[in-house]
């Protein structure tokens, strides 16, 4: 499979040096994500392209970072079709009509053919793809190599959800994974294993600050995030938020009717 990665050109506090979109070249020349359709973005995604023009866009999820560059995409390549899985009331932001695809169906890209694997927690739509020859994973927002991945519990995140796609993605055992955001994965059982452990210790540590008595979802954050970039604290108190709400669903916490204030059940 003949993969370039081309960059988003779209630094930002939850993008990180932005994001990773990928040209597979071949017989049908395809672009993995949409980035937010910087001008710096589709020159470089027409200088990969060539002479070959642009059949089809596969979209990971409709975060913003990753559709924002749909409808500038598709005015640049007008025979481009798009395929995602439907989120409605997010995709109804873009003017451009995807196409829907499912959990695994296969897609032809390039010159190969791309599993669709479907994953949400970080997002109800979130989809990897995966070519099955090479064990090579496009793996969007499921991993972020020296990072975390959020969980937006108002909007569509599940934590119970995100931790059963890491599950079934280590199951199926990709050789490598190519991120949206963050370098490359060469070994991605380890980095799977991290995040598993990792999210069972935030786990251990909401259930200790409950235990201590904080029952504000901001009084946890302030706990656990010491030194915490301001800008990021909304993407933190969403992740405490789906912690608790993993929790409650597992009937170890309960809430007011709000989500204010939580104890342990
Ligand atoms: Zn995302």
């Amino acid at each position: 499979m003949d993969i370039t990665l081309v960059p988003g050109f779209n630094p930002g506090p939850y993008t990180g040096a932005g994001n990773n979109t990928y040209v597979i070249s071949g017989e049908m020349p395809t672009l993995l994500d949409a980035a937010t359709g910087e001008a710096a973005h589709l020159t470089a995604l027409a200088g990969v392209l060539g002479s070959s023009s642009l059949a089809q866009v596969l979209v990971t999820h409709a975060h913003p970072d990753h559709v924002d560059g749909c409808d500038p995409i598709a005015e640049r390549w007008p025979d481009a079709v798009f395929r995602k899985l439907p989120w409605p009331e997010q995709d109804r932001l873009q003017s451009v009509e995807c196409v829907p695809i499912a959990d695994e169906d296969r897609v032809a890209a390039g010159d190969g053919v791309l599993r669709v694997v479907h994953t949400p927690g970080h997002a109800p739509d979130h989809l990897c793809f995966l070519e099955e020859n090479t064990g090579t994973l496009f793996s969007a927002d499921l991993v972020v190599a020296g990072s975390s991945v959020v969980i937006p519990a108002s909007r569509g995140g599940s934590l119970a959800q995100y931790l059963a796609s890491l599950r079934r993605v280590l199951a199926l055992g990709p050789a490598r994974m190519l991120p949206a955001h963050g370098r490359a994965i060469d070994d991605p059982a380890a980095i799977l294993n991290q995040y598993l452990e990792h999210r069972q210790l935030r786990e251990d540590q909401i259930v200790a600050a409950l235990r201590a008595g904080d029952r504000l979802p901001d009084a946890i954050v302030d706990r656990l995030y010491e030194g915490l970039d301001p800008r990021l604290k909304r993407m933190a108190l969403e992740s405490v938020v789906a912690h608790l709400m993993k929790l409650r669903e597992e009937g170890r916490t309960r809430s007011d009717s709000e989500q204010t204030e939580w104890e342990l059940a």
